[in-house]
């Protein structure tokens, strides 16, 4: 696992460095919508805590934290009108490392909805 960057920008992010529109905020998690949305809905949801990708947090992260993870995941895909309860869905997605095409290097999944998503993978 690469080492955590603390001057990434999400690391600048949760220290209060650089401003963000948050949609939700709890103990272990902070939500906020993505600057450079790709549809109606977009939103990143993200732990406080100094992870790299999805496999350093589901590998290293305390209970409390992952539960709290996906506990804001359901939360704001309801706010947001996107779950199967209050919409019409969404679609999570996570890159991690080169082969995914990660930008920032904190752990952080992307929420996107509104629209039909259309295909999952593009051809190349
Ligand atoms: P990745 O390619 O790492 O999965 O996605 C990184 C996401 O972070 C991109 O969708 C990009 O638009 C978003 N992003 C990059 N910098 C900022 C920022 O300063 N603020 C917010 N809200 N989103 C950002």
């Amino acid at each position: 696992m690469p080492a955590y960057d603390d001057n990434n920008i999400f690391a600048r992010i949760l220290r209060g460095e650089i401003p963000n529109d948050t949609v939700l905020e709890t103990g272990h998690t902070l939500v906020f919508r993505d600057i450079r949305p790709q549809a109606p809905v977009h939103v990143l949801v993200i732990p406080k805590g100094a992870y790299v990708s999805y496999d350093d947090f589901s590998a290293n992260a305390s209970d409390a934290e992952i539960v709290d993870f996906h506990r804001a995941v359901a939360r704001v895909t309801r706010d947001l009108g996107v779950s199967l309860d209050s919409g019409q869905g969404f679609r999570a997605i996570t890159n991690a490392g080169a082969h995914g095409v990660q930008e920032v290097p904190h752990f952080h999944l992307h929420i996107l909805g509104g629209r039909p998503m259309g295909r999952m993978v593009q051809p190349d």
